[in-house]
């Protein structure tokens, strides 16, 4: 009798792509362990990492909002789950491992600092000195290193492929140090169309929730809105089927359809590349010089209207930059107090950081620590190390 898990890899034969990742061939995890009976080896990995510490941590980061008060604004969880479910949809459209691209897309932002991009940026120039860093790579360095929960190895022991999807970017010096994980950042390829799609998925989300999240916030309004191309064709449509429509249900809708417009885009772009590529396998698509998932052309146009539109009216809004501003500070200036004195750092990270031989490994100790607080933990953090009376 076939195991449930074998069942399910025969299945994956039969369904998927020739050029989709298949678990029965996946390259596999560093340390080798045996096979799940249930689930396939990308299923595992998925579960690993919907279990892990870092994952529950998403539900306190945010992207552009600092710990909002609100109930209904994005967290990173939230974020994370929409890039799951849009991912899974390209997927299972174009014949792909939809499994393989949940496990990217729930692992895709676990390196996130606190604060979004102000604290990432906040936190690589603290660690220039040291290398950089980038939270594209901590995601990396979370589930290859940092995760302490089984017996037999640090991290989660993921397969290949999902490592693989995790590391969207990575310069050479960092790439040499990564095996066979960087050599498509040396030698050009691509990675899995999985990892291609996710990417893309991520992008899907927030260009589309920052704009919800930018109504419900007053920073944006409908009037600017509708000078985007992109956002005042599906207004119109929307607005013209349902005439009297509230405006928070026209915005809504709006956005559903731009999502819907966006998603489709992307699979009839790719299927066509794909068609005209004809790749015989995850390997033939690896070596591919050029992405096969893609939008194409005109929706590329629109999507970069939307994104300038977003940089100048929201991300630039002067109550985002005073978030960003505050986040600056507290991601700097924690940085400097551990790096000047590892006595404040609590008990198992000072150990860490007081065995460390030389100012980069302490640092990037002190990296990790800071990169892995949630925006609250790091609010208030800064409150027991900077604040007299804060109880420490
Ligand atoms: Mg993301």
């Amino acid at each position: 009798m076939p195991t449930p898990r074998e069942e399910r890899e025969r299945l994956e034969e039969e369904i998927l792509s020739p050029h989709a990742a298949k678990s029965a061939q996946s390259r596999g995890r560093e340390r080798p362990e045996p096979p799940c009976p249930t689930r396939t080896a990308f299923q595992r990995d998925r579960d690993r990492i919907i279990h892990c510490k870092a994952f529950r941590r998403l539900s306190h980061k945010t992207q552009v909002f600092i710990a909002p008060e609100a109930d209904h604004y994005r967290t990173r969880l939230t974020h994370t789950l929409e890039v799951a479910q849009i991912a899974r949809t390209i997927a299972r459209t174009l014949a792909l491992n939809e499994d393989l691209s949940e496990a990217i897309a729930v692992a895709h932002d676990l390196g996130h600092t606190p604060f979004g991009h102000a604290g990432q940026r906040a936190l690589n120039d603290c660690m220039r000195p040291y290398g950089g860093f980038e939270h594209n790579l901590q995601s990396l360095r979370v589930v290859d290193v940092l995760e302490e929960k089984y017996a037999e190895f640090d991290g989660l022991n993921l397969t290949f492929e999902t490592r693989e999807g995790i590391l969207k970017r990575c310069p050479r010096g960092k790439a040499e140090q990564l095996g066979e994980l960087g050599l498509r950042f040396l030698n050009g390829g691509q990675p899995s169309l999985e990892a291609q799609l996710t990417n893309l998925a991520d992008e899907i989300a927030y260009n589309n929730h920052d704009i919800d999240d930018g109504l419900r916030a007053g920073l944006l309004t409908l009037d600017q809105l509708l000078e985007v191309p992109i956002f005042r064709q599906h207004y119109e449509s929307v607005a013209g089927r349902h005439r009297s429509l509230s405006q928070r249900r026209l915005a809504y809708e709006t956005v559903r359809g731009m999502i819907g417009a966006q998603v489709t885009d992307l699979v009839e772009t790719s299927r066509g590349r794909l068609l005209a590529t004809a790749p015989a396998s995850i390997e033939d698509v690896r070596r591919n010089a050029a992405v096969l998932i893609a939008f194409s052309e005109p929706m590329r146009t629109s999507l970069k209207a939307l994104k300038d539109f977003l940089m100048s009216n929201l991300y630039r809004h002067y109550r985002v930059m005073r978030m960003s501003s505050k986040a600056d500070r507290v991601v700097r200036d924690l940085f400097a107090a551990f790096m000047g004195d590892p006595r404040l750092l609590p008990t198992s990270t000072q150990s860490a950081a007081l065995a460390c031989r030389d100012d980069a490994t302490r640092a990037q100790v002190i990296a990790d620590y800071v990169a892995g607080m949630t925006d609250r933990y790091a609010i208030a953090e800064y409150g027991r190390i900077f604040t007299p009376g804060v109880l420490t």
